[in-house]
């Protein structure tokens, strides 16, 4: 890489230079009289012969994965893993499973003895950000294997033939330098189902992947972790007994697990006595061990901002902010008119989720993040994995009372729904087409199925959209006292927390109550 700089830096000069004796030939200036044709022509020569390095150079393909490009410089014991189970929290039953695997590279002759075959390939799958890679890395660190990282994307290459020899260097690596966990993120780059779309070069890694992976012997202590997003996308024979045949899935952590990533990644960092742990568990509702470290860091960095030498719950408040509604804009340039729509309609979203308790209303804002000029911070009491028809009509209320309220107060309607009209038909969509709760009764279809169906369905899809307006807008007109007062104390504060929010609601008495 060095190398590479210095000859563009010497190639630049060079050209200069060239420029400047061409442009002498012509407009001659007294300066430059004493150089002589022979030094002109050297000065070209060696920038031709640059010139032409440099633009070969770029040009060929690297045969090799990243990982494997400075094998010298990498010392075997940069590839070891220091991570351990301990680094992951949550994940108990995954941990539980790979237990088997990891005994099985310490105590490899245990098992040969008893002709048992070493299990080559594990899949881990689920959203982003859940902690396969760092699993992976434990497995690694809890056998002492060598850790070789690929990403999928690195064997995606227009050259035909290199993403295979690529592979096949991996391989040969890992089994040089046994017991070794080879880690492929992104398999899906390489790993789509072969008819899906069809490409000389990935089918040909995709082939080589699988012979390596049917190539081993029994003596070799090599494992192979796949990881993706879509195991849905993966070819059939990727897939099979002697392969990946072993598919975990990672999903985002539920309050237990969020509290122990949050132990884990506040271990080191200096915490307030008044800090409780669970109750930022509960406010992280749906956020992945990614998001938890990085709001860990987060509410770190904004105390040294503060000046603080400890982390208080104010900081790890604005670091949640931070990360579930995006950066707050300096120096909003918001018209008093677009402040007020936006008001009315923050106002509405958080009225109606009160009321059918969708969620727990911790904060309305209209002080512009991200892309947005307010949002209410929300998230509910306790995890759920199911819901019922009833709460789902819930949840669309509440999403569509943004624009209710605007429509109710304003008689107009604006652009600032886009992301609330997306959520809501979104959820329709699966009711009608996933969950069965539509008229068209208990039946789920699939993307053919809803393809040559559209009709009917977009129809199935609009009644439930219209009836979670409709209701939203009851909820509305019903307190339309209580939306004034949120939205004009919006206008005044720009800030409204639960407490206060509660407080004006307790003016009004009993507002109507529409999920009992
Ligand atoms: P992607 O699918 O985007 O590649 P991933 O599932 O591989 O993501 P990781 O790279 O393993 O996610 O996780 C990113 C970071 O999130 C980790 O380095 C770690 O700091 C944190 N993290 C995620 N899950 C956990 C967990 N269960 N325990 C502790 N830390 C976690």
């Amino acid at each position: 890489m060095k190398k590479k700089k210095i000859t563009f830096l010497i190639l630049i000069i060079g050209l200069i230079a060239s420029t400047i004796l061409i442009y002498d030939k012509y407009y001659p200036s007294p300066s430059l009289s004493k150089i002589s044709i022979g030094d002109r022509i050297t000065v070209w020569t060696v920038t031709i012969i640059l010139l032409i390095y440099y633009v070969s150079s770029n040009s060929k393909p690297q045969l090799v994965p990243s990982v494997l490009t400075n094998e010298k410089e990498t010392s075997r014991e940069k590839d070891k893993s220091n991570v351990s189970f301990n680094d992951v929290a949550g994940l108990e039953e995954i941990k539980e499973e790979l237990q088997e695997t990891i005994d099985f590279i310490n105590n490899s002759s245990k098992y040969r003895k008893m002709g048992a075959k070493i299990p080559k390939g594990i899949l881990f799958y689920g959203p982003p950000g859940t902690g396969k890679t760092l699993l992976a890395k434990a497995v690694a660190g809890e056998t002492n294997s060598t850790f070789l990282y690929a990403s999928g994307s690195e064997f995606v290459e227009k050259y035909v033939g290199v993403g295979a020899k690529r592979v096949r260097t991996l391989f040969e690596r890992a089994k040089k330098e046994a017991p070794s966990i080879i880690f492929i993120d992104e398999i899906d780059a390489i790993g789509t189902k072969r008819n899906l779309d069809s490409n000389n070069e990935k089918d040909q890694t995709l082939n080589q992947l699988l012979v390596e992976m049917d190539g081993f012997n029994t003596d070799e202590t090599v494992i192979i972790i796949g990881a993706t997003n879509r195991l849905d996308l993966l070819d059939e024979a990727l897939l099979r007994p002697g392969r990946f045949d072993r598919h975990i899935y990672v999903g985002n952590p539920n309050m237990k697990a969020r509290e122990k990533i949050l132990q884990v990644h506040t271990k080191n960092k200096p915490l307030d006595k008044t800090i409780d742990i669970v109750d930022i568990a509960k406010k992280t509702h749906g956020l992945s061990g990614a998001e938890l470290a990085n709001i860990a860091n987060e509410a770190a960095i904004i105390a040294v901002r503060n000046n603080k030498s400890k982390i208080s719950i104010d900081h790890f408040d604005a670091a949640i902010e931070r990360v579930l509604a995006g950066l707050e804009v300096k120096n909003p340039t918001v018209l008093l008119k677009e402040k007020k729509t936006v008001s009315v309609h923050e106002a509405g979203h958080a009225i109606v989720s009160k009321i059918l308790k969708t969620d727990l209303v911790q904060k309305i804002s209209i002080v512009p993040r991200g892309q947005a000029l307010g949002y209410v911070l929300k998230f509910p009491d306790e995890d759920r994995y199911l819901f019922t028809k009833q709460e789902l009509m819930n949840k669309i209320s509440g999403l569509l009372a943004g624009r209710a309220a605007e429509q109710l107060i304003f008689n107009e309607i604006t652009t600032g729904a886009k992301d609330d009209l997306d959520k809501a038909t979104h959820i329709a969509k699966e009711m009608v087409c996933s969950y069965g709760m539509s008229s068209l009764g208990p039946m789920a279809m699939d993307e053919q199925h809803i393809k040559h169906n559209y009709d009917i369905l977009r129809i199935e899809i609009k009644k439930i959209l219209d009836k979670g307006y409709k209701d939203a807008l009851k909820i509305l007109e019903e307190n339309k006292d209580i939306l004034n007062h949120v939205a004009n104390t919006l206008m005044e504060k720009e800030i409204i927390d639960n407490e206060e929010l509660d407080a004006i609601f307790k003016i009004y008495e009993n507002p109507f109550d529409c999920a009992t």
